[in-house]
């Protein structure tokens, strides 16, 4: 078992292990090379730099100072995280479990368009299986991704009905090898959605082509889970999608930090390096007093 989880390998979630493994608590930092600094081609208001930098060059150079001191790094994407005692984190490869978590995802990202998707949140269109599952007992729901992300939903979802289409919206599927067997179970539809449609609550799905589909749910599970996936998931309260964390990044839950982008407010390197050093600090506190 981890002391802590790092999801996340940008500047907040990098510095935050920087601390944690020079305190000997045992690291892992999941993430992947797409960090909103990844694209920042010259960055010159962070500290310690005379010359012009990339941001790619930064966070290499970041990756490499907490492998030096000890850290494990991961190239994946978190899937789930489950659990409050210690979590339990499911990625693409494996499973992994930890005392403590810290998110450290950047910026929600807005993933999918389809024509009426926020009107029917909460009236046919949900964020979270584990949270709204149980409303569609028996009932025709869909999936909409095309990611080991959307077939973990749609595993999820058979505790509560056996009629589940995945929506891949015009995308192959790119399932990772330990969940090709679970695909079988699963209508697959791989047209683009273009809208959905019905009354008081959702009832119909249509694609570019002009057909359309009955259905009850859409579980939108698209691309990896954001900050604010994660937080539906495990009751962590949110402001507008930014995680609320007191000035100790704890979030509500115990044992569950959040750093950087993913907490809203001014979002630059110094203020996500600034929140993970807090964090990591914290994270020790935290894991000494278990
Ligand atoms: C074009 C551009 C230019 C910028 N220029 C500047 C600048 O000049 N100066 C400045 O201070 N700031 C700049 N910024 C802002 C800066 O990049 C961010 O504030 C900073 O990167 C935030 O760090 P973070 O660690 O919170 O998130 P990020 O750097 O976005 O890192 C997020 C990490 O989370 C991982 N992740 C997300 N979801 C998952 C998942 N499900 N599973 C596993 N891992 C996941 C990603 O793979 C990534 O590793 C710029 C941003 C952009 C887009």
């Amino acid at each position: 078992m981890y002391d802590v989880i790092i999801i996340g390998k940008g500047p907040a979630g990098i510095s935050a292990s920087l601390y944690t493994v020079r305190a000997n608590l045992k690291t892992l930092v999941i993430g992947k090379n797409d960090s909103s600094l990844w694209k920042a081609e010259k960055i010159e208001n962070y500290y310690g730099f005379s010359q012009v930098i990339r941001g790619q060059d930064l966070l290499e150079e970041g990756e490499k100072q907490a492998t030096r001191l000890g850290a494990e790094i991961l190239n994946d994407k978190v899937i789930s995280i489950e659990g409050n005692e210690h979590f339990e984190i499911l990625t693409s490869d494996g499973k992994f479990a930890a005392k403590a978590v810290l998110i450290a995802t950047g910026q929600p990202l807005k993933k999918v368009r389809v024509e009426n998707l926020e009107l029917f949140e909460g009236k046919g269109v949900s964020y979270c299986s584990t949270c709204d599952g149980f409303f569609y007992n028996n009932l025709k729901v869909g999936v909409l991704g095309y990611s080991d992300y959307a077939l973990h939903e749609a595993i999820e979802l058979e505790a509560f009905t056996k009629d589940i289409t995945i929506y891949t919206n015009g995308k192959e599927l790119e399932i990772n090898s330990q969940f090709e067997k679970d695909v079988e179970r699963f209508n697959v539809v791989d047209k683009q959605v273009y809208r959905i449609d019905g009354g008081e609550f959702l009832q119909k799905i249509f694609f570019k082509d002009g057909t359309s589909e009955d259905i009850d749910g859409l579980f939108v599970a698209y691309e990896s889970p954001s900050s604010a996936d994660f937080a539906k998931k495990l009751g962590i309260v949110t402001d507008n999608n930014a995680i609320t964390v007191d000035s100790d990044q704890r979030t509500n839950i115990p044992g569950v930090f959040a750093a950087g982008d993913c907490t809203g407010g001014f979002k630059q390197i110094s203020t996500a390096v600034g929140q993970g050093a807090v964090a990591g600090k914290k994270i020790i506190e935290y894991v000494r007093n278990l």
